[in-house]
């Protein structure tokens, strides 16, 4: 038995041995998430689903509704993916849809674009698509099982004797640290490569349930939930000791500060136009001044560009009677009094493909 230290990791989540590809990537910001269904034969009472998602068979490329392939392949080019997550629901109620976009993602972005998939351990994950899927390219499975009455385990050995990296992904559930073991000791017999165990984490959708079980938010966090990390921490250390699997714990904060905040900082890096600013949250930062007149903000236009402004950095939107600006220069057009009876804002939008609005701030 290998016997290996607890270590780490640069975001400040926990690993014993190595850390998943899926999860480098992912708390990189590098992996796209395709929601491939909300369909899920499984009801756990702590499934974070919205209820946009949960039992509705709906396709989403990040935060984008997806329509075709074109939309997928967008947002994946729009934030230099260097992996994707299949999630859901379980994918594999879809498997078809699955390996579609399994194929095409290996298609467009070759070999070397890692892929995981997460799935449940249901009956409709048989061998025959497990074969497929491993043909596909699939280069990690994340099974998730029921904790206190785990069947179907021996898929793990399925996926792993096809070939694809095996894993289990499990919340760590305050009061279920038996069941949580004996579900690692059979993961490894069963020849899975890691287990990733996700901090419980209450939202609005999970809510009832959990505090119906008497579950609540541990104090200073916005949604984890009180006695799941130090399950977690415990689980670790006697994995450290007893196994030799690879083990990792992703507290909630990683979600929000890395793997969320990451994704927009490269969407936002690649989608920033010559006047929009990239802020530290990932967000587009611009002036904008709005008018029912036209002509006015072309006059503005044309007074900035004599002005000594580049033309590239004053966009007039005609549509929507906007002409966008980088803050600095909207400052300086205000100080020299350009902007009477104008309304000027400060804007953060989100590097959304609907390039949704954070915040907007009218300029003093
Ligand atoms: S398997 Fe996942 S999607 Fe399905 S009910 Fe459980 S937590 Fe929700």
């Amino acid at each position: 038995m290998a016997v290996k230290a607890l270590k780490r990791t640069w975001s400040g989540s926990l690993v014993v041995g190595r850390l998943p590809e899926g999860c480098s990537l992912c708390m990189r910001g590098e992996k796209l998430v395709l929601f491939v269904t909300g369909l899920c034969a499984k009801r756990c009472y702590y499934c974070p689903l919205s209820s946009e998602k949960r039992g509705r068979d709906v396709v989403f490329a990040n935060e984008r509704p997806v329509a075709s392939d074109e939309d997928v392949l967008s947002e994946a080019r729009e934030m230099d993916a260097k992996g994707t997550g299949l999630t859901g629901g379980d994918p594999l109620l879809k498997p078809q849809r699955t390996l579609h976009y399994v194929k095409l993602l290996k298609e467009v972005f070759g070999p070397n674009h890692h892929v995981h998939l997460y799935t449940t351990t249901g009956k409709h994950v048989d061998r025959e698509v497990l074969r497929r899927l491993a043909e596909a390219g699939l280069d990690e499975i994340r099974f998730h099982p029921d904790l206190a009455s785990p069947i179907g385990l021996e898929r793990i050995r399925w996926a792993s004797d096809e070939g694809i990296t095996t894993g289990l992904e499990v919340p760590a559930v305050p009061g279920m640290e038996e069941a949580l073991k004996r579900l690692l000791i059979e993961a490894e017999r069963l020849g899975a490569s890691f287990v990733n165990i996700n901090e419980l984490e209450m939202n609005d959708e999970n809510y009832f349930q959990l505090r119906l079980r008497g579950f609540k938010i541990k104090e200073g966090s916005l949604s984890g939930v009180e006695g799941s990390e130090e399950l977690a921490l415990k689980l670790l250390e006697w994995a450290e000791n007893e196994l030799s699997l690879n083990v990792h714990y992703c507290p909630s904060f990683i979600k929000d500060a890395y793997q969320y905040r990451n994704r927009l900082r490269r969407k936002a890096a690649r989608l920033a136009k010559a006047y929009e600013e990239v802020t530290s949250e990932g967000l587009l930062r611009k002036g904008i001044v709005e008018s029912p007149s036209l002509e006015r903000l072309h006059g503005l236009k044309e007074a900035l560009i004599k002005l000594g402004v580049d033309s590239k950095l004053a966009f007039l939107d005609s549509s929507r009677r906007v002409l966008e600006l980088p803050v600095k220069v909207l400052e300086e057009a205000k100080r020299l009094g350009l902007l009477k009876d104008m309304e000027a804002y400060i804007v953060e939008e989100y590097p959304s493909f609907d390039r949704r609005e954070a915040s907007k701030t009218p300029l003093n």
